[in-house]
């Protein structure tokens, strides 16, 4: 039981589910966009914005409620096999779902400049610049091998930053215990109708649409 308590807490944080009475389980849905599909150009294609947010985020999210549906049958039969058989699925969609939840705030139409204020200080700390943590994070992010993700994230315990890669969509606080700050989707439906095989163009690239003012908020709610 404390498995489930933990899958459910940790997935269905981020995401309210609407409209559903109380007592019943609650959906997941596609968080709207908080800019149009165009809005990232020319960093980011409105084709690939478009297919990326309505078509591979909703898949996660879709696939979640389905492996959640099954997770509530398996538990209230009391079939331990069947709750374990299902993780996977759990750890491939309801991560889909949380780096792409975070991975969307994480850019803003034209940038929001470099990091400021707490962000910046903590940055010179840890990495000597944010030139420094930039350069660090696109050549931990271009090496992923095959479909993953680079992330700058929090850890609690040492109260620093910390750089990571996770593999296909393995979520980063569930599989590292780092709080996400700002991610790099590196898998090609992110990058390749515009970059083609050239991942690192855009890996650095992404930089040009940080909203460092998502990620400092992040930070601070990390370190309350
Ligand atoms: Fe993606």
């Amino acid at each position: 039981m404390s498995l489930l308590r933990v899958v459910g807490s940790s997935v269905g944080r981020l995401v309210p589910a609407a409209g559903l009475s109380a007592g019943c389980r609650q959906a997941h849905t596609l968080p709207d966009l908080p800019y149009d599909y165009g809005a990232l150009e020319p960093v980011i294609s409105a084709e690939i914005m478009q297919l990326h947010h309505s078509k591979h985020h909703q898949t996660y999210v879709n696939n979640l409620n389905v492996a959640e549906e099954k997770l509530a049958e398996a538990v209230a039969k009391k079939d331990v096999s069947g709750v374990i058989a299902l993780q996977p699925a759990l750890r491939f969609n309801g991560g889909g779902h949380l780096n792409h939840s975070i991975f969307w705030q994480n850019m803003c139409p034209g940038g929001s400049g470099e990091p400021e204020g707490a962000l910046l200080a903590a940055v010179e700390r840890d990495f000597g610049s944010v030139a420094a943590m930039k350069q660090r994070l696109s050549a931990a992010t271009v090496a992923v091998q095959g479909s993953g993700w680079g992330w700058l994230g929090f850890n609690r315990e040492s109260g620093r930053l910390q750089l990571a890669t996770c593999a296909n969509q393995d979520p980063l606080e569930a599989t590292t215990g780092l709080v996400p700050l700002f991610g790099i989707d590196v898998w090609e439906h992110a990058y390749y109708l515009q970059y083609k095989n050239v991942r690192p163009d855009y890996v650095n690239a992404i930089y040009k649409v940080a909203n460092w003012a998502d990620v400092a908020a992040r930070l601070a709610a990390a370190q309350k």
